[in-house]
């Protein structure tokens, strides 16, 4: 019987997260769940966002669902204590190195994407981005200089085996899709995107079936609102990925869409809504709980070898979505508990 983590977290996450609880639930998988407290809401009570006592329902877990973290109330606290310090953790506490942002526009949602509809309609890709490397990771620090001003640095820092594993991950999604891998880096002006660049195109060589391409970052999120339909497969770093990724929610309707999948070398996996905790719109029933819910799904399709009941999750979403089931971050009034009702309705 497969444990769940539930690692809730601050603002929505906590909102989102028992929806997607409760989609899982109703599907009768013979799961277990085990709650533990993620971020500032761990601050609050341990002192700490990620606490002893959470890693370690998290190591007996089979697989992690995570909402959120950040609260603004912690915004001055010293880094290592700040909320979003918990996902990083995690993150590297369970080796998760690969994150998988599948984008697409559910049908009837043409209007709520930022892009004209036939633009809009043809979205359907993969954000592969590599997610324990780059510049959230290398060397970090505050200074002043000699002349008195204050100074701030962050080391944007690869090896060749963080860009081959991840550019295997790239590979494995493109050769289960359209055979077309889009690598994305700064090579004109970073030396790590240069040495990306050459690992991947070696690791190519293990995949002669996989047409290669490459584009630099810029170019990219320019061609991304111009026409994401040209877009199947990306692969890209941590610092690019975050960025390119939150835009491409935007063209497929709203980022409470979006779901993603944190994988590592086991099968244990960390899925989450690509958005983050919306201090916002927190405590008022209004957050869209789609993204949630399709990350359990990709929960069940990645680390616990459901395919069938993850395929019936996201068909029940994109039947609410058709019928007219809508959030307001959709132009809709439904509150999360209702939009998830319309979901649980149709599994
Ligand atoms: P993070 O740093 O964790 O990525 P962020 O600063 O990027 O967080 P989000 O919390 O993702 O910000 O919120 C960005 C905007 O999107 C906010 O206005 C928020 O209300 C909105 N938003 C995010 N998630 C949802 C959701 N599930 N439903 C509706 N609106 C959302
Ligand atoms: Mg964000």
């Amino acid at each position: 019987m497969a444990l769940i983590a539930i690692l809730a977290g601050d603002g929505i996450g906590p909102e989102v997260t028992a929806e997607a609880r409760r989609v899982l639930e109703a599907l009768d998988l013979g799961l277990t769940f085990e709650e533990a407290k993620v971020g500032g809401a761990a601050y609050e009570v341990a002192g700490h966002p990620l606490p002893p006592e959470t890693l370690a329902v998290a190591e007996r877990a089979d697989a992690l669902l995570f909402g959120a973290v950040g609260d603004p109330r912690f915004d001055g606290l010293e880094r290592a204590h700040r909320p979003e310090q918990a996902i990083l953790g995690l993150r590297k506490a369970f080796g998760l190195f690969a994150n998988l942002r599948p984008a697409r526009l559910f049908e009837g949602l043409e209007d709520a994407s930022s892009l004209r509809p036939d633009i809009a309609r043809r979205i359907d890709m993969v954000i592969v981005r590599e997610l324990t490397g780059d510049v959230y990771f290398g060397a970090k620090g505050r200074g002043t200089t000699e002349a008195g001003l204050r100074e701030g640095h962050d080391l944007m820092r690869y090896d060749e085996e963080e860009v081959a594993r991840i550019a295997r991950v790239g590979f494995e999604t493109a050769m289960r899709r359209r055979r077309r891998l889009l690598s994305v880096d700064k090579a004109n002006v970073l030396e790590t995107s240069q040495l990306w660049r050459d690992v991947v195109i070696e690791v190519a060589k293990e995949y002669p079936d996989v047409a290669l391409d490459h584009m630099y970052v810029d170019n990219c999120a320019m061609q991304l609102v111009r026409d994401p339909g040209q877009f199947d497969v990306i692969l890209t770093g941590n610092l690019f990925g975050d960025i390119l990724s939150d835009q491409a929610s935007m063209c497929a309707g709203s980022i409470g869409m979006l779901p993603s999948a944190a994988l590592g070398a086991t099968g244990k996996g960390l899925y989450e809504p690509i958005h983050g905790s919306a201090p916002d719109i927190a405590g008022q029933d209004k957050a869209n709980p789609c993204a949630a819910i399709l990350s359990a799904a990709m929960m069940l399709r990645h680390s616990l070898g459901q395919a069938e009941a993850a395929d019936r999750i996201d068909a029940a979403v994109a039947g609410a979505i058709r019928d007219g089931a809508r959030t307001g971050d959709l132009g809709g009034s439904l509150s999360t508990r209702a939009m998830a009702d319309a979901i649980l309705d149709r599994l």
